[in-house]
């Protein structure tokens, strides 16, 4: 496989299709300040869940994984002044960068970060009756993929668009023996994805400035 060219066509996209500005290379370079990993999307699939959110015209977004902000803000910028997206994040440390990030970009009216684990605060929302979102992207921790898909249903509407990303992991997915706690959450969540009668789904590959990988994208409800 031949990464560069990947590489090279990914970054030709984005400068064309996907330009960051300031705030959104500020908000890498934040990452990289903190020394941490650069685990965000990249410019591409930023402006790709843009795509979507418009697509879905939608109003609420709910985000698994805020990390330091930067698909949190591609998805507010896509969102009208009544917009908000509602991102979950586990990491105290993460939440305090993304805040700034956020800030920085503008945003921080259009967002409600959560702070605490998914699966804690998932089932408060249902129970607290929280209304459905209408698109909701997956992107924490990968281990409890299925769980968290089974909760965002729940936070759903027909025609709700749900987004997961990392679920191809360079093929190893593949590997049905694999030891990866990783690979093995989603694999669960593939499978059960396929078997939901109640969604429509596929799963893009995805090749760029990020290791080959792959998006799942579910719109809830089925065409008869
Ligand atoms: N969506 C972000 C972006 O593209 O800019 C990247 C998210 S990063 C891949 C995953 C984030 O999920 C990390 O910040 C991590 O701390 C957070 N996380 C991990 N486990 C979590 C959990 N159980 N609940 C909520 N967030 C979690």
């Amino acid at each position: 496989m031949n990464e560069n060219i990947f590489a090279q066509t990914d970054r030709y996209i984005s400068d064309l299709l996907a330009p960051e500005d300031d705030a959104l290379r500020q908000t890498i370079q934040s990452i990289d300040d903190e020394t941490l990993p650069q685990m965000s999307v990249s410019a591409s699939q930023g402006k790709f869940l843009q795509v979507m959110a418009i697509t879905v015209n939608a109003t609420r977004v709910l985000e698994l994984g805020t990390f330091a902000g930067y698909s949190t803000i591609w998805l507010a910028r896509a969102l009208p002044e009544n917009g908000i997206v509602v991102t979950l994040e586990a990491e105290e440390k993460h939440a305090a960068i993304a805040r700034k990030n956020l800030a920085n970009a503008g945003v921080l009216s259009k967002v409600d970060m959560r702070l605490g684990k998914a699966l804690d605060i998932l089932p408060k929302m249902i129970t607290d009756g929280e209304k459905p979102f209408d698109l909701i992207f997956i992107d924490a921790d990968k281990p409890p993929y299925a769980e968290y898909f089974n909760y965002a249903l729940q936070l759903s509407r027909p025609g709700t668009l749900i987004i997961c990303d990392n679920v191809v992991r360079e093929g190893k997915i593949l590997d049905p023996e694999s030891t990866d706690e990783r690979v093995q959450g989603v694999r669960r969540f593939n499978q059960l994805l396929a078997d939901n009668k109640n969604v429509t789904a596929t799963i893009l590959s995805t090749v760029g400035v990020k290791e080959f990988d792959g998006m799942a994208i579910a719109v809830v409800g089925r065409p008869d």
